[in-house]
């Protein structure tokens, strides 16, 4: 591979986003480039070289070559690492927040508060002393123990969407290199920056050169990963289509998938909800990220015509208020979305909602921002009486437009929800304990919040959603993801009487 050689530190106004390949950052000459944009100014900023099956390779390469002594390292001395990775990450807190809201568009307290999220999945991964206990027997047999020990995969990969470009990355790596693997991470072409500023990060945390590397790319190079005998298992988060694809390749190819996809969420009003509150949380999660967000709240399912007059007149006049302009604009709520293809798709959608006939109570086709007059902006967007059969209900739209659908009472709202193809968050607004206790146990959707607009499980729980939001056995992060990244091996063993040893009066530590 002919080779160019950058810096590792914050790529730069108009530079070429290379793959970190055996601790380096590289830029093969001649290879595909695709344009990176600042979606609020809708202007190309950078350009990220596209890996063909050759750079998967090298990075294959060097991750078989640098594993095996990192999965021989004790789980403590991995995790010192990360702590050190924790630490850095707080310091650069800032600059890594200013470049993924550069190329993503989302707010900067947004972007900060993607951080934070992915920190906790790394603070969770510095237990890993404690995550990687296995479990003991004693006398299974006369004088024969048996225990069971969980070892890393070898190399594995994940292949990242582009809304969340530091917080899903770190769902995965951080897991599966404190249990010992080597990792390879294949983020979205659209903002890639982020995965250069943190595999520096790691670097700069004393990870050896291979155990980490990014391959920028497309098709091709997931094509290369999802076929290389060396990779053992592939994490993936995107769209459904791109998830069903993977989950069906890896396991073709012989590896252990884990493939999270897309979302439609709802968030169920009873009643009985207190109506402020909730129009608060439901504003928050479906703008949010210019509702970019795949636990977004995309539906509200209104119980009653009442609920739904006084729900529709609350959401209209606090969404009408919402400001939306650059990510780092003072008071800004919402951004851009990512790309001019994303912004037409979106108005399309609305398009196609009003020609299907919900009532459109709030358009934002035709915003222009001051200043941004060529940014990716669609305004918040809000329907009134959607319908199932609308493509504005069964479709994930990925940007900023809720729609109200009215049902009758709770029956009718829990089978509406349990009948979407995705599954991946929900949510029941009520001051109900008994309504609460039943939506929970009965609702079938991953991850299910009462009276929490986004119930994201915390790093020590699992993520992950149920029917066509998921495809594989593994949630990520917490307990699942440990599991995922490791392999059981369980030992029986039987030993002579031990021999006498020499007593030694220093504290026991680890070396
Ligand atoms: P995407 O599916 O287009 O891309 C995801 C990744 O797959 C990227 O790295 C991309 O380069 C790669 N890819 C794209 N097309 C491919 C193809 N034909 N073959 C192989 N690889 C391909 O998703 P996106 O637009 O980047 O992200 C938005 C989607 O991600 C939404 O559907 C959202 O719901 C979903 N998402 C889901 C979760 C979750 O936890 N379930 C979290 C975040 C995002």
């Amino acid at each position: 591979m002919s080779a160019q050689m950058h810096s590792t530190a914050v790529p730069a106004p108009h530079a070429v986003v290379g793959h970190y390949i055996d601790g380096r950052v590289v830029a093969p000459a001649g290879a595909r480039r695709l344009p990176v944009y600042n979606p609020a100014l809708g202007r190309p900023v950078r350009e990220v070289a596209m890996a063909e099956a050759a750079d998967v390779d090298a990075a294959v390469r060097a991750a078989q070559a640098a594993q095996p002594a990192w999965g021989r390292t004790t789980a403590l001395q991995r995790a010192r690492v990360l702590f050190r990775f924790r630490e850095l990450l707080t310091a650069h807190a800032k600059t890594l927040a200013r470049t993924l809201s550069e190329e993503h568009g989302k707010t900067l307290a947004d972007a900060e508060g993607e951080l934070t999220r992915g920190m906790e999945v790394v603070e969770f991964a510095c237990g890993a002393p404690q995550l990687l206990k296995g479990e003991f027997s004693e006398a299974v047999g006369t004088g024969v123990d048996s225990f069971g020990i969980r070892q890393p995969l070898g190399v594995v990969a994940g292949i990242t969407p582009f809304n969340f470009p530091a917080m899903v990355p770190m769902w995965m790596f951080p897991v599966a290199l404190v249990c010992g693997n080597a990792f390879i991470l294949k983020p979205s072409e659209r903002d890639p920056s982020m995965s250069l500023m943190l595999a520096d990060l790691l670097r700069q945390a004393g990870l050896p050169a291979g155990v980490f590397s990014v391959i920028q790319g497309d098709k091709a190079a997931v094509d290369a990963l999802l076929a290389h005998p060396g990779i053992a298992a592939v994490s993936f988060v995107g769209s459904t289509p791109i998830a069903r694809y993977i989950q069906a390749e890896g396991v073709r190819h012989g590896k252990r998938v884990q493939a999270l996809g897309g979302a439609k969420n709802h968030a169920l009003v009873m009643p009985d909800a207190d109506l402020d509150a909730a129009t608060e949380a439901i504003v928050g999660a479906a703008y949010g990220s210019a509702g970019e967000r795949c636990m977004a709240i995309s539906v509200a399912v209104a119980v009653g015509e009442a609920t739904a007059d006084a729900l529709v007149e609350r959401l209209r006049k606090r969404v009408g208020a919402l400001k939306v302009g650059a990510g780092d604009g003072a008071g800004v709520d919402m951004g851009p979305l990512v790309t001019g293809a994303a912004q037409a798709r979106v108005r399309g959608c609305i398009d196609d909602g009003v020609r299907e006939g919900a009532t459109l109570v709030l358009d934002g086709r035709g915003l222009k921002v001051a200043g941004c007059e060529d940014g990716f902006f669609v305004g918040p967007t809000l329907f009134d009486h959607a319908r199932p059969d609308m493509r504005i209900y069964r479709e994930e739209i990925f940007g900023p437009v809720l729609s109200v659908v009215r049902v009758p009472d709770y029956a009718a709202a829990l089978k509406l929800i349990n009948s979407h193809e995705f599954a991946n968050g929900t949510t029941v607004f009520t001051s109900s304990g008994a309504v609460a206790h039943a939506f929970t146990r009965d609702v079938e959707v991953g991850m299910v919040g009462v009276n929490v607009p986004i119930p994201v499980p915390m790093a020590f729980h699992s993520f992950g959603g149920w029917r066509a939001s998921l495809f594989g056995d593994h949630h990520m992060h917490g307990p699942e993801g440990v599991r995922f990244y490791t392999r059981l091996k369980t030992v029986t063993q039987r030993w002579p009487e031990p021999e006498a040893v020499r007593a030694d009066f220093a504290m026991p530590t680890m070396k």
